[in-house]
């Protein structure tokens, strides 16, 4: 299940492009669904907590990228683990959330998190998320490869349960009787008190890395205004330690189109945080197909694929969208028709030249 992890570049984007093999899931003569309804499936829940995923177990075209919605009640804590096969970049909606990780070098570095706010773990980078406060906390957890599954991450508890007594103590240099009630299986979400306010120090001190794992999307002036919407934008950039994830949120009126593009570096996976999206796709070979995304829901967009998003509801609508790329790239289709020629233009449609003059002389990207 995990082999394909290997063609994961740490640069980001889809590898398994680069082979030139076809890609069983998109080669076939319809295109498959690039839906999944999340927030309705049942994932795994632990006394009012919960982890739903979205894989390529559950979403068999998202092979660049896999996410999870997960909720934490108050005293909850995601317990020390790391992803051997995946980076984490997380959004968090709603409540308040504190993260430690630790990094090769020894650094650690402890943060808290409000709504609209982005970590990033690098992959194999030993981490702990804690709920903070009185009121549970829900985040989006998204992995730069498709086939990593949330339960299939390295748990400490899982690790020094299976150890040996002896080993431990050894290893620790305390007597083996100091591992004789550790938990001897996967605790994966522990109860306790409510953290202290102020984070309380490591054990071997504060010790911060150079870059920050923490990035405050949401309090950022826009990235961008368009007529028809706003969008934020975290790439490297922005957030330097993000080298393997490019994360946007997108607010559309009434109406609005993010208009006809493709990403030429990226595969493209969103989760829709309010309102109703219709999301098309464009596969080659005459291929197309559209899907309606709602409160809760994923899509994904496999890298180069031609696509749209349109808010088709009564509403604001809001969607968070994640590329497998630390560098953002797009072309829109305006962008591409105003960097051709009107006789280009007019002998490729087979037009009057007059047409071509009335289209936009310039990029759109958003309009309603
Ligand atoms: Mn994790
Ligand atoms: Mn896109």
């Amino acid at each position: 299940m995990f082999t394909y992890s290997a063609l994961v570049s740490s640069e980001g984007g889809d590898a398994s492009f680069q082979n030139n093999v076809p890609d069983p899931a998109t080669s076939g003569k319809e295109l498959p669904t690039f839906k999944f309804e999340l927030e309705k499936s049942e994932g795994r829940a632990i006394d009012g907590s919960y982890g739903k995923e979205a894989t390529v177990a559950q979403l068999p075209i998202s092979k660049g990228l896999a996410g999870v919605s997960m909720l934490m009640q108050p005293g909850v804590m995601r317990e020390l683990h790391w992803h051997a096969t995946a980076a984490e970049w997380a959004f968090v909606i709603e409540g308040q959330v504190r993260t430690t990780v630790i990094d090769p070098s020894g650094s650690s570095e402890t943060n808290d998190f409000a709504p609209g706010d982005l970590w990033y773990f690098p992959r194999g980078h030993g981490h702990v998320i804690q709920t903070l406060g009185d009121k549970p906390c829900h985040f989006i957890l998204v992995f730069d490869n498709g086939y990593f599954s949330e339960f299939g991450t390295f748990s400490i508890t899982d690790w020094m349960g299976h150890a040996p007594q002896e080993l431990l103590a050894k290893n620790f240099r305390l007597p083996a009787s100091a591992f004789e009630t550790i938990p001897k299986k996967e605790v994966y979400f522990a109860k306790g008190r409510v953290p202290p306010a102020f984070p309380p120090a490591p054990l071997q001190g504060w010790k911060p890395p150079p870059l920050t794992h923490k990035y405050s999307l949401l309090s950022q002036k826009p990235f961008e205004v368009f007529d028809g919407g706003v969008e934020w934008r975290a790439d490297g950039s922005q957030f330097p330690i993000s080298t393997t994830i490019t994360g946007v949120v997108l607010d559309m009126e009434v109406g609005a189109l993010r208009e006809l593009h493709w990403h030429p570096n990226a595969s493209e996976w969103q989760y829709v945080l309010s309102g109703d999206l219709r999301v098309t796709l464009f596969g080659s070979n005459g291929r197309w197909r559209q899907e309606t995304l709602s409160k809760g829901d994923v899509g994904y967009i496999p890298q180069g694929f031609g696509h749209s998003i349109e808010n088709v509801g009564s509403g604001r609508a809001r969607i968070l969208i994640v590329f497998n790329s630390g560098h953002y790239q797009t072309i829109n289709l305006s962008q591409w028709i105003a960097g051709n020629s009107i006789d280009v233009l007019a002998t490729n449609f087979g037009q009057d030249p007059a047409l071509f003059e009335r289209f936009p002389h310039e990029d759109v990207f958003m309009t309603r």
